[in-house]
């Protein structure tokens, strides 16, 4: 068994110059969300020195909270921004080749209602310029349905003034998750240092020119210092937090809001496709998104000036959602007692205090603080689905500060890491012979892992009681915990739990599963009981975000409302 993957600070806390022994690279990257690792992948990928670091774990931030879709934005047509919709259905395309095991087409419904703000008409000529802008794509286009089709195909779809719909392809990534860990392990196989739980609180400056970052290992409390010929902020909805108390910055760049996501089981009238429908009440588009064996009901999008890490799905944001899918869906009737969790994200939009949330554009920027503050750049924007460009136009910024001419990019072109495969359903029947694993846990390990599947299944035939099932609802097995660690730079149980092996996101967000977890783990990788209490409160703990607002975290593991009878699954 590999030894667990820790990245903590060099213990230094001198700038360069000060102190020799300062590791020193080209870039520095704050934040490990889906954009900074994207950035570091890119930019290591080029050849060059990168360090990417975060606060928390990679893609703990808003990656970790987003409606999962990969897709062009058709509502961004609304707004005019023709150029992020062909940007994002171009690397909608590139992450179905690069990402099969990860980013899947799914089908979208867009019924046409009477009351509907948008014409059947409007809706219409949005698809076809949707094709259009997506001429090179591997999926079908969008086809338009009668009244009598749409309720054959969907039959619980509210039939009062309901026309027709269309259907039309775009993206989904279960686990937006796993979409970080596996651009982040592209990004150390480049040759990028990766430190997690890393808080950068500090820039350092020569002269005018930014240098590096100081920064406190929130594990072990050691302090650190990187020095970099160019640091890029991509923190997300935190960027104005990193740049905050530095003497050089009095501007602000973020205005997030917050948009918010119910999570509950298969229900009566539930839609086989993700329907996309416009709110009765605000006309706002609403989402039910099939999720892999639940459904995401959102968003919301609501100001938010608080701290992003304590972004909870609110009463109204609650009762909106219930009520939006209950107007489209009659038989749904569902309540709060159905809420298996919820889950909130701040978008890191542009500060437009001028504008309404939901005008505010989608399209990123990158600021350059020069020449004050040369050398440093901060992302405003940018989303889960246009990751891969974003990080291209940064890095094409990266070599003009380095004054180097930049190579050509190569991240449309590279699978990701648990792509390497061409015949995955022979891939499966091979695990499943070579290995001893039942095959329920091979189709899980290959949903999860990809071809790095056979990584998983080698710790177990290394010590077979890894093969034992901690999980009875997701069936996980003890050796993809471990893997966490010395394989996916996971240094905590939540790490685990959440964002490498999903068991986190269970029906009642695992409080069962837990101790056994922890047990697991502390046998392994040598806990002290202290740690593993430790580690199993901090689990806890951190799950209590998923709450229905005055309910307490978990309430599906004490049994959610009885399930009825589901039209879909
Ligand atoms: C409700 C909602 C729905 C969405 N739906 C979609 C969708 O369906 N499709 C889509 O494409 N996009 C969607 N988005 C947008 C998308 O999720 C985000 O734009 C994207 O994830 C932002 O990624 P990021 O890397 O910039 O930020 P983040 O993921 O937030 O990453 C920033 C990282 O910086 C770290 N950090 C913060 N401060 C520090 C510090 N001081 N030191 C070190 N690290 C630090 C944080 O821990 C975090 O991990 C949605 C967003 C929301 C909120």
């Amino acid at each position: 068994m590999g030894t667990p993957r820790t990245v903590q600070a060099p213990e230094t806390s001198a700038p360069p110059g000060e102190q020799p022994g300062i590791p020193a690279f080209d870039l520095v990257v704050v934040g490990a969300g889906i954009n900074g690792a994207g950035i570091a992948h890119d930019a290591a990928a080029r050849g060059l020195r990168v360090a990417l670091l975060d606060k928390e774990d990679v893609g703990s931030g808003t990656s970790n909270w987003s409606g999962r879709l990969v897709h062009g934005g058709l509502r961004y047509l609304e707004q005019g921004d023709v150029r992020l919709v062909r940007e994002s259905l171009r690397e909608r395309e590139i992450l179905f080749r690069l990402a099969p095991h990860l980013v899947k087409p799914v089908p979208l419904m867009m019924p046409f209602y009477r009351h509907n703000r948008r014409s059947s008409w409007t809706i219409r000529a949005g698809m076809i310029a949707y094709d259009v802008l997506s001429y090179d794509k591997s999926t079908s286009s969008h086809f338009v349905l009668s009244r009598e089709k749409t309720l054959a195909r969907s039959p619980g779809v509210n039939p009062d003034g309901l026309d027709g719909s269309a259907i039309f392809m775009d993206g989904q990534v279960v686990w937006s998750e796993r979409l970080c860990v596996e651009v982040a392990l592209a990004a150390e196989a480049a040759g990028a240092k990766i430190f997690t739980y890393a808080k950068v609180d500090g820039l350092i400056y020569e002269g005018d020119a930014v240098r590096g970052v100081r920064f406190l290992d929130q594990l072990t409390g050691k302090r650190g210092a990187l020095a970099a010929r160019v640091v890029v902020n991509a923190a997300g909805p935190w960027v104005d937090a990193v740049l905050a108390g530095d003497r050089k910055t009095n501007q602000r760049f973020i205005g997030g809001t917050k948009g918010s996501h119910l999570i509950v089981d298969p229900f009566p009238g539930a839609p086989r496709d993700v329907v996309y429908y416009e709110s009765r009440n605000d006309g706002r588009l609403v989402l039910v998104i099939p999720w892999g064996e639940r459904y995401l009901i959102g968003t919301t999008d609501q100001r938010f000036d608080g701290d992003p890490d304590e972004a909870r799905a609110d009463a109204s944001e609650v009762a909106y959602l219930l009520g939006e899918v209950n107007g489209l869906i009659p038989e749904a009737r569902l309540t709060e007692r159905d809420v298996l969790y919820t889950y909130s994200g701040v978008r890191p939009l542009p500060y437009a205090p001028d504008k309404s949330e939901w005008n505010v554009s989608r399209s990123h920027v990158i600021h350059d603080h020069g020449p004050g503050q040369d050398g440093l750049y901060s992302i405003i924007g940018g989303k889960l689905t246009t990751y891969r460009s974003l990080a291209e136009e940064t890095v094409n910024v990266v070599f003009g500060k380095l004054g180097k001419k930049a190579p050509p990019c190569l991240t449309a072109d590279l699978p990701f890491p648990g792509a390497r495969v061409s015949d995955w359903d022979a891939y499966r029947d091979d695990l499943a012979r070579s290995s001893a694993l039942p095959r329920r846990a091979v189709e899980r390990l290959v949903s999860l892992y990809g071809s790095r599947a056979g990584d998983v299944a080698a710790l177990v035939a290394g010590d077979p009681a890894l093969a034992e099932t901690f999980d009875a609802g997701t069936g996980a097995i003890a050796a993809e915990l471990v893997f966490a660690f010395t394989h996916e730079f996971a240094r905590t149980l939540t790490d685990a739990l959440v964002r490498r092996t999903m068991v986190g996101f269970g029906a009642g967000c695992a409080p069962g599963v837990v101790e056994r977890a922890s047990d697991i783990l502390a046998a392994r990788l040598g806990w002290s009981a202290e740690r593993k209490a430790a580690e199993a409160a901090g689990y806890r703990r951190y799950v209590e975000r998923y709450a229905l607002p005055g309910a307490a975290a978990g309430r599906g593991a004490e049994g959610p409302a009885p399930r009825r009878n589901a039209n879909a699954a």
